[in-house]
C-alpha cells in the first residue's frame, strides 16, 4: 500500500496587484493581473508530487477554459487525474486576492464546481481510495465527502490526514478520523475558542476533540507534533521570507508523502517543516513548491 490521495479543491486563482481597493461603488483602474492554479487540494498535491510520491486527486472544475487548464497543469505535475471531472453549467473554483502596496492581501472565494461532488463521487472512486495509504483533504469541499473517502481509507488500512482550512462547522465525527490533524494557530482558536492559548496547551483541547494526532503549524516557528502521549516542537530554519502563501500547503504535501513513504510523524514533521520554509522563499503558491533537493539543502 503507498501513495497519497487528495480529495480537495482545484482554483483558478486571480492575482490583482492594485494601489488602494476601491471602497463601495467606486472603481479603480491600474490593477495588474496575474492568474495561478491554486485551490489547496491541488496545491497539496501538487507538493507531494514535487517531492516525488505517488498522487491522485478527486476533484472537479467546470467545463471551461480555465478548469482545462488546471486538469492539465496538474497531469503536468505528475498527479492522476482520473477522477477529476468537469461539471458542465457551473464554473470552476476561484479565488480573486487584492494585494496592496504594504503586502496586505483580500481574498473572495467562489467555491463553483468544488462543491459539485459528494459520496457519490467517492464511491466511483472508492477502488483507488482503498490502495492509498494516505488520504489528503482540507475542507474546501463537501464534507460529506471527505468523511466518506476518510473511511474508505481507514477501511483498507491507510490514514487520513486532515487540514482544517479553511475554518468551518464540520461534522464533529471527521475530526475524529485525523491522524494527524493539521491546524495553524488561527484553525486551533476557531476549533477551541479562547481557550486556544498557547500552543502546547492548545494541542490537548484538540486532541480532547478525538484524532489520534496533532499537528500545529507556527509559521516562522515551525511546528508542534502531539502522538503517543507526549508533545514535541520542531523548529524551522530562518529563512528569507519573500511571500508565504501556499506554506501550509507545501507543508501538508510534504507530511502526506513521507507518511505515504512509510515514515512515521515524528520524522514526517521535521520533514514538512523544512518544506514548508523552502516554500516562502518564493513567490506563489505552486510555483513556490520545493524539490526534494531543496528541501534537504535547509537541513
Ligand atoms: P499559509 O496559509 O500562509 O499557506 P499557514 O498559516 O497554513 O500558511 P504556517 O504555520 O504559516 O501555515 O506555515 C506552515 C509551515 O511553513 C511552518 O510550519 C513552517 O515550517 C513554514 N514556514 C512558514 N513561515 C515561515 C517562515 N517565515 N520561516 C520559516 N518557515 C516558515
Amino acid at each position: 500500500m503507498s501513495g497519497v490521495f487528495v480529495v480537495g479543491s482545484i482554483n483558478q486563482d486571480f492575482v490583482l496587484r492594485l494601489e488602494r481597493r476601491p471602497e463601495p461603488g467606486e472603481t479603480v483602474t491600474g490593477a495588474e493581473l496575474s492568474l495561478f492554479p491554486g485551490g489547496k487540494g491541488a496545491n497539496s498535491a501538487v507538493a507531494a508530487a514535487r517531492l516525488g510520491a505517488r498522487v491522485a486527486m478527486l476533484g472537479r472544475v467546470g467545463e471551461d477554459a480555465f478548469g482545462a487548464d488546471l486538469v492539465r497543469n496538474l497531469r503536468e505535475a505528475g498527479v492522476d487525474t482520473t477522477h477529476v471531472g468537469s461539471v458542465p453549467g457551473v464554473p470552476t473554483g476561484s479565488a480573486f486576492i487584492t494585494v496592496t502596496p504594504d503586502g496586505e492581501n483580500a481574498i473572495v472565494v467562489s467555491p463553483g464546481a468544488n462543491r459539485s461532488f459528494g459520496p457519490r463521487e467517492v464511491d466511483a472512486a472508492a477502488e483507488d481510495l482503498r490502495a492509498a495509504g494516505v488520504l489528503v483533504a482540507q475542507l474546501e469541499v463537501d464534507a460529506g465527502a471527505v468523511g466518506r473517502a476518510a473511511r474508505a481509507v481507514m477501511g483498507a488500512g491507510g490514514r487520513f490526514l486532515l487540514n482544517f482550512a479553511p475554518p468551518r462547522e464540520v461534522p464533529e465525527g471527521i475530526l475524529a478520523l485525523a491522524d494527524p490533524l493539521v491546524v495553524n494557530e488561527h484553525e486551533a482558536r476557531f476549533l477551541l475558542g479562547e481557550a486556544g492559548g498557547e500552543p502546547e496547551a492548545a494541542v490537548e483541547g484538540l486532541l480532547g476533540r478525538g484524532p489520534r494526532s496533532v499537528v500545529v503549524t507556527l509559521g516562522a516557528e515551525g511546528a508542534l507534533l502531539a502522538a503517543g502521549g507526549s508533545t514535541r516542537r520542531f523548529g524551522a530554519p530562518e529563512v528569507e521570507a519573500v511571500d508565504t502563501t501556499g506554506a501550509g500547503d507545501a507543508f501538508v504535501g510534504a507530511l502526506a508523502a513521507r507518511l505515504a513513504g512509510g515514515d512515521g510523524l515524528e520524522e514526517a514533521v521535521p520533514y514538512a517543516v523544512l518544506a514548508g520554509a523552502a516554500a516562502v522563499t518564493r513567490e506563489g503558491a505552486q510555483g513556490s513548491l520545493p524539490t526534494p533537493e531543496e528541501v534537504e539543502g535547509l537541513d
